[in-house]
């Protein structure tokens, strides 16, 4: 099972971290041992002074497949939920500043986090809502219509690359509004309105 992260899928989150609108998707990968269990506190790492929360729409793949066409993509996931791509951000800064891969900023223990999986309405998936709340305070809404890359041109996209396999998840990319989190923040996110994700950083 693997982990595939979009970033940069949201025009405004794009601009508020001073980064160019890319002309493909950003992609980049966490391994297994980054994900958690919502019902397990997160440590905030050692290695860092800036943890960021970065809410975001995750897909879960249901079917194998390879160099997927766009129009087919629909029928290679079934469920999602709202997952939260940790990054320490002060490491990305000095990655990014350097050219340097982002992993250790990325993909450390922890740093991904996944709610409860719920299906997909098909029909309703490119008009989707989603909230995410840092101590009861709403700190990021999305609109899945607001995404640069649909679900279908993640899929496809991705595909050429790496061979999607059941229960792989994709991270589809954060809107704007990201931040830091502490030890004790209590975090929650909803999907359509539905509760599907608690966290407490310890
Ligand atoms: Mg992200």
């Amino acid at each position: 099972m693997k982990i595939i992260c979009i970033g940069r899928n949201y025009v405004a989150h794009i601009l508020e971290l001073k980064n160019e609108i890319p002309s493909n998707p950003v992609i980049f990968l966490k391994p297994k041992t980054a994900l958690v269990h919502q019902s397990y506190p997160i440590h905030y790492p050692e290695f860092t002074d800036d943890l960021h929360y970065e809410a975001e729409v995750v897909l879960r793949i249901s079917k194998n497949g390879k160099n997927i066409p766009e129009r087919q993509a629909k029928n290679y996931f079934d469920q999602w939920t709202i997952g939260i791509d940790f990054t320490a951000r002060d490491v990305q800064q000095r990655l990014k500043a350097k050219g340097l891969p982002w992993e250790l900023s990325k993909a450390f223990d922890g740093s991904c986090v996944v709610g409860d999986f719920v299906a997909v309405p098909k029909e309703t998936m490119d008009t989707a809502t989603f909230e995410f709340y840092k101590n009861e305070e709403k700190v990021q809404s999305g609109d899945t219509s607001l995404m640069i890359y649909s679900f279908e041109k993640i899929i496809s996209h991705v595909s050429k690359y790496f061979t999607l396999q059941m229960g792989d998840l994709i991270f589809t990319g954060t809107p704007e509004g990201v931040g830091p989190v502490l030890p004790y923040d209590e975090l929650r996110g909803t999907l359509n309105g539905e509760e599907l994700l608690k966290a407490t950083i310890v």
